[in-house]
C-alpha cells in the first residue's frame, strides 16, 4: 500500500520535466493518476503504461491545452466524472519566455500569463466543488523563486509567478475551515526542457560546453552551485499533499539552492 494508494492525482504539464518526476513520485506511492500535456497521444499512452508498471493504479493522460480557461475546466469536468473528486491537484504546467519588456511579444506575455497563472485559477475553481464535497484536498501550485525576486527579461514569467503567489494565499484563506489545503513550491533552477533552452542561449552567448554553461547560468542565484534536482521538487510536492500536512496552508516552499536566501 502506497502512501497515496487509489488517491487521484491531477498533475498538469505531468508528462515532462518537474511534472513527469512529481507523477513518476505519485506513481511508485500508488496514486490514481490524470496527467495533462502537450505530448501525442501515443507517446502519453506508453508513458502511463511505464508510470502503471511502477506502481500507479491507474493513468490517464489529456492533452488540453490549458491556455484556454474553458478547456481547464472542462479537462477537470472530465477527470472528475471519470475518477470522482480529485483528491491531489497539482498545477505545474508553465511556459518561459526571455527578452526585455520593450521586445516582450504580447502574443508571448498572454500565453505565458494564461498557462503559468490562469489555468491554475481555473482548475483550482472547478476542482474545488467535490473537494469540498469530500472534505479533502491538496491544492499544490508551482510557482518559482521568480514568484519571490524578479531577474531581467522574464517579465511576464515573474509576473505570472508572483500572481500564483497570491492566488495560493487567496485559495488557503478561502478553504482554510476544511481539509483543504493550497500551497506554493517556488523551485530555484533544476534542469529541464524549459532551463534547457536557457542554458543553450547562455552556451550561444559564452562559448561554453553545455554543463558549465548551464553552472555559469546559475552560479550569481544558487549559493550551493548547483542545480536543484527535479527529484527535490517532487519530493517537496508529496510532502505538501500528505494527508498529515493539514496545517501547512497558504504558504510558499522555496526549495532553490539559497537564491532567495540572499
Ligand atoms: P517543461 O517544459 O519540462 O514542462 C512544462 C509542462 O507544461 C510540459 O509538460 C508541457 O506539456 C506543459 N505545457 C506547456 N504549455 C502547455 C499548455 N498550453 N497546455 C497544457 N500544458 C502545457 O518545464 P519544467 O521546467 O518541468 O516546468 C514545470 C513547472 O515548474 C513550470 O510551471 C515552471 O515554471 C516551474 N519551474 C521550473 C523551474 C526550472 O528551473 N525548470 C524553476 C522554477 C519553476
Amino acid at each position: 500500500m502506497g502512501r497515496f494508494s487509489n488517491r487521484v492525482v491531477l498533475v498538469t504539464g505531468g508528462v515532462s520535466g518537474i511534472g513527469l518526476a512529481i507523477s513518476t513520485a505519485f506513481a511508485q506511492q500508488g496514486a490514481d493518476l490524470i496527467l495533462g500535456g502537450m505530448m501525442a497521444a501515443s507517446a502519453a499512452e506508453t508513458l502511463c503504461a511505464e508510470l502503471v508498471a511502477k506502481g500507479a493504479v491507474a493513468c490517464r493522460f489529456d492533452d488540453t491545452d490549458l491556455r484556454d480557461g474553458a478547456a481547464a475546466r472542462a479537462f477537470v469536468s472530465r477527470a472528475e466524472q471519470n475518477k470522482g473528486a480529485i483528491d491531489v491537484l497539482v498545477n505545474n504546467a508553465g511556459i518561459q519566455h526571455v527578452a526585455p519588456i520593450e521586445d516582450f511579444p504580447t502574443d508571448k506575455w498572454d500565453d505565458i500569463l494564461a498557462v503559468n497563472l490562469s489555468a491554475a485559477f481555473h482548475t483550482t475553481a472547478a476542482a474545488l466543488p467535490a473537494m469540498r464535497g469530500t472534505g479533502f484536498g491538496r491544492v499544490v501550485n508551482m510557482a518559482s523563486a521568480h514568484g519571490l525576486v524578479a531577474s531581467v527579461h522574464k517579465s511576464a514569467y515573474v509576473a505570472a509567478k508572483h500572481g500564483i503567489v497570491g492566488l495560493t494565499k487567496a485559495v488557503a484563506l478561502e478553504t482554510a475551515d476544511t481539509d483543504i489545503t493550497c500551497n506554493a513550491v517556488c523551485p530555484g533552477f533544476v534542469l529541464t526542457p524549459l532551463v534547457a533552452e536557457q542554458v543553450r542561449a547562455h552556451q550561444e552567448k559564452t562559448g561554453l560546453d553545455f554543463d558549465k554553461a548551464g553552472l555559469d547560468l546559475i552560479k550569481d542565484k544558487h549559493p550551493t552551485g548547483r542545480f536543484v534536482t527535479q527529484q527535490q521538487i517532487a519530493d517537496m510536492v508529496l510532502f505538501l499533499a500528505d494527508k498529515n500536512a493539514g496545517a501547512i496552508t497558504g504558504t510558499t516552499m522555496s526549495v532553490d539552492g539559497g537564491w532567495t536566501a540572499q
